[in-house]
């Protein structure tokens, strides 16, 4: 816990999953002196006050950010730029502005050309999530060993980056500084890449014609399951994402076309050693995440195995 909060006042605009997890994690550890958080509709605010994790909830953007010196956006990344217009007026000189878009380049030119002079604009990804979406569902520990990446754009204080990075570090994510076109670039390969092709596996399956659906759910611990997880994402996040990130997705999914068709070509000729080679690579990569502390060592992803009754 620490005795003098990092910062007096905390705006959330937005509370699902990523402010709701930054207002428990920064409450847990003491970082703020006062949350105040808005969301969009009614029914969430009146969740989140229920709630009680923030000390006030308001009705707009504008009024949350008033006093505050760290305004934190948590919203779909397409709704990043209007409510950045919203809240300019409002805002503290000297406040740091931040958001946890899982897309940085589009967003940053978004909100950059809103922001007045006098605030320092430090835009943030989390790179942590579940499926889940909603004020119910965060969790104060989301971010511990996760990383989060600061998109500062050229000229921005360094005490201020410090500041936000600092933040982060405190509600127990390890950070990296990058630009936004390289974020995006990364992101595209390790992230979004895989949303489209689990989306697109999850229908496939979904509309096959000789294999009934009650086969795919019922045989799907071969490997499907593992995909719908993913493919359970946020639909609104998820159309922003390919949205706002489209030439570095198209550009990832021109090398995986490619990939895919070296496959191809090794399954119909029959090349088992091109295909021995290929998954003995992929799997040196699963083990490489391991030993990094990015997933758990343990098989299948640490599910609970059911055990066979004991013989009387
Ligand atoms: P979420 O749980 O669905 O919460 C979204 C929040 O944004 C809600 O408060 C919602 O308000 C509000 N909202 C939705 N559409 C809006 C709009 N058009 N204008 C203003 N507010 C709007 O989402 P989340 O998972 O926390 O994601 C928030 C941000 O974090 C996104 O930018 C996403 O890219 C980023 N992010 C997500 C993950 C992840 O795994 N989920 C990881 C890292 C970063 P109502 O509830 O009132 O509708």
């Amino acid at each position: 816990m620490n005795d003098t909060p990092m910062f007096s006042r905390l705006a959330l605009i937005g509370f699902g999953l990523i402010g709701g997890s930054i207002a428990r994690a920064a409450r847990a550890q003491g970082l703020v002196g006062e949350i105040v958080a808005t969301a969009r509709s009614a029914a969430t605010r009146s969740r989140v006050q229920e709630l009680g994790i923030v000390d006030r909830v308001v009705e707009s953007n504008a009024e949350a950010v008033k006093d505050a010196d760290l305004v934190i956006l948590c919203i779909p990344v397409g709704a990043c730029g209007a409510a950045t217009e919203e809240i300019a007026a409002s805002l503290k000189p000297g406040a740091i502005v931040s958001d946890v878009g899982s897309v940085k380049a589009a967003v940053v030119r978004a909100m950059a050309e809103h922001l007045p002079a006098n605030v320092h604009f430090v835009p943030a990804h989390p790179v942590a999530g579940t499926e889940d979406s909603g004020p119910d569902s965060g969790f104060a520990e989301l971010f511990i060993n996760r990383w989060c990446i600061l998109t500062p754009p050229d000229g921005t204080d360094a005490d201020a980056v410090e500041k936000l990075a600092a933040f982060w570090r405190a509600i127990g994510a390890n950070v990296e500084v990058m630009t936004p076109e390289h974020h995006d670039l990364v992101l595209a390969v390790t992230s979004h890449l895989p949303h489209l092709i689990a989306y697109t596996i999850v229908s496939t399956a979904d509309e096959l014609e000789d294999v009934t659906r009650s086969e795919v759910l019922k045989f799907s611990a071969g490997g499907f399951r593992d995909f719908t997880r993913i493919a359970a994402s946020d639909p609104t996040m998820w159309r922003d994402v390919f949205l706002n990130n489209k030439d570095a997705v198209l550009e990832m999914l021109g090398e995986f076309q490619e990939d895919l068709s070296k496959l191809t070509r090794a399954i119909r000729r029959g090349d088992g050693e091109t295909l021995f080679d290929h998954f003995t690579r992929t799997r040196a990569i699963r083990r490489g995440i391991v030993e990094i502390g990015q997933d758990d060592a343990a098989p299948d992803f640490g599910r609970k195995q059911p055990q066979l009754a004991k013989k009387a």
